[in-house]
């Protein structure tokens, strides 16, 4: 599909029944990674844009909350099956837009459409209870409800999953929203809403702002009596912008924010298993995830012959244009991205890690970097305490068991870890004493609809998908019932 195809998606703001442009018409380009052209200008809200946005959401609200949990259920089914159908030209879009190669771009869009089939399943089991007291004298009734208005700020690195991850939820609960898709990939976020209004989900109900003043165009909803609820994922130094500014008004909030994964090899651990689990965890969408593993630990009598396997499997890695075809590796997101990871790489290097392959950025117009590995950072080399997001896979050695835990959790962070072993009592062990909220056991992935995703200490607050993320868009009402 051509760029031109993509702009006929759709550029401008869903506000209640209708696309608009911005009050007073500006727009914001979109830029694809790969080349450095403007693939698309959709239109750049202002303040007064996503306060109509929040008022046709508010508006909406009660209808929709009323509506058969059945019929919100049908409507996320409908949704999925379209976005399955449309499936090759929302790949296209979001390779286009975020530079991932095809291939995983059909990954996410198989997981990204997943929370429109599961929520739909969801819909419809939304449980409360009715109980005796323990003193006997009356009953206790506990009902759930929709929380209200949301506003859903999603990232760039997955356009679509972290949009349907949220938005699945807040349908099925009953709740009315606004989602504001990152500047960089809101190509995928508009085409996605024209699907779910396509699938019969009323006016009012999702409402989609774009802009390039995220912060001075998102405050004014967030101290907004009308809204209730705001679901960010993002990094971990806008969600802590985010959890002050909705402290006034004591928001609900939930956080997906930033990672440091550790990977963690065993000395019993199938060494070619545990090489191909960690290009998984390593270069999942090029590096640029949460999920991302930051620092590859591995036992001292492993991490020499793990450090240059890993090397010899990304040295094969094809870097390219993400639409080309037998590419692995796809550009980042943006120049200050590849200068970030280049820096940290220059940073560990002086600091005394061996480059075992990559080490710089590709040439060529778009923002390309190599798959690097490096062995040996010093422990206070800066790309084993931030987030990397880049293919960059630093190998670290450790000695006792004790030794790698206590290394894991020496991070702020604590969304996932990962762990190789052959020893089913090593791996629960180590599994409770790791601070993250996913692990992931002789598996480089974890993402999975079905699951709780989520992180604990720096990495946020709550959970997406699973059983759980639908409480997310719910309150909890108990009546105490004199009979
Ligand atoms: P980011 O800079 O925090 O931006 C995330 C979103 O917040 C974007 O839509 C951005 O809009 C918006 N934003 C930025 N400043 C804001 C403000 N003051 N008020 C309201 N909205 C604001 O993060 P990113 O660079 O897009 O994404 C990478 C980060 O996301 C990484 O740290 C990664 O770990 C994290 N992440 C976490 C998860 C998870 O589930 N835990 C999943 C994916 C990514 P603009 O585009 O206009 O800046």
């Amino acid at each position: 599909m051509s760029a031109l195809a993509a702009v006929e998606m759709g550029t401008e703001l869903l506000i209640g029944d209708g696309w608009t442009g911005a009050e007073g018409g500006a727009t914001l380009p979109v830029e694809d990674p790969a080349t450095g052209e403007v693939l698309a200008e959709v239109a750049d809200a202002t303040e007064a844009d996503a306060l109509a946005a929040l008022a046709a959401a508010d508006e909406a609200q009660a209808e929709w909350a009323a509506t058969a949990p059945r019929e919100r259920a049908e409507i996320l089914r409908r949704a999925f099956d379209a976005v399955t159908a449309r499936g090759e030209e929302l790949s296209v879009l979001m390779t286009l837009e975020m530079g991932k190669p095809l291939p995983e771009a059909r990954a996410e869009l198989a997981y990204g459409a997943e929370f429109l089939r599961w929520f739909s399943e969801e819909a419809v089991r939304v449980a409360g209870r009715y109980a005796l007291s323990p003193t006997g004298d009356s009953r206790m009734l506990v009902s759930r409800a929709p929380v209200g208005p949301c506003l859903l700020i999603t990232p760039w690195n997955f356009p679509l999953a972290m949009a349907t991850r949220k938005v699945a939820p807040a349908v099925a609960a009953g709740c009315t929203m606004v989602l504001k898709p990152a500047a960089q990939t809101p190509l995928t976020s508009l085409a996605f809403a024209r699907i779910m209004r396509e699938a019969g989900l009323p006016p009012g109900v999702l409402n989609v702002v774009t802009t390039s003043s995220s912060g001075r165009t998102m405050a004014p909803l967030i101290a907004d009596a009308r809204l209730r609820k705001l679901s960010f994922t993002g990094s971990t130094e806008v969600g802590r912008t985010l959890v002050r500014q909705s402290a006034d008004r004591l928001l609900r909030t939930s956080m997906e924010l930033g990672g440091n994964a550790p990977f963690l090899v065993f000395e019993d651990a199938d060494l070619e298993d545990a090489v191909e689990g960690a290009l998984l965890a390593k270069l999942r969408n090029g590096g640029e995830a949460c999920t991302a593993a930051n620092r590859l630990l591995v036992h001292a009598s492993l991490a020499e012959r793990f450090a240059a396997r890993l090397a010899e499997r990304m040295r094969g890695l094809t870097v390219g244009r993400g639409t080309e075809p037998g590419v692995d590796v796809g550009p980042l997101i943006d120049a200050a991205q590849r200068e970030k990871v280049a820096s940290l790489v220059g940073d560990a290097v002086d600091g005394g890690a061996r480059v075992l392959c990559g080490g710089g950025p590709v040439d060529g117009p778009g923002y390309f970097f190599a798959p690097t590995v490096l062995a040996d950072p010093a422990p206070d080399a800066a790309l084993l305490h931030e987030e990397i997001f880049g293919p960059v896979a630093p190998v670290v050695p450790f000695g006792a068991e004790d030794e790698a835990i206590a290394a894991a959790n020496a991070t702020e962070y604590g969304l996932v870890a990962y762990l190789y072993t052959r020893d089913l009592s090593r791996a629960l062990r180590v599994m409770d004493a790791l601070e993250t909220g996913m692990v992931g056991i002789n598996r480089g992935v974890v993402s999975n609809a079905a699951a709780p995703f989520g992180g604990v200490k720096a990495s946020g607050l709550g959970r997406e998908g699973g059983a759980e993320g639908i409480g997310e868009y719910l309150e909890t009402k108990y009546a105490a019932v004199g009979l």
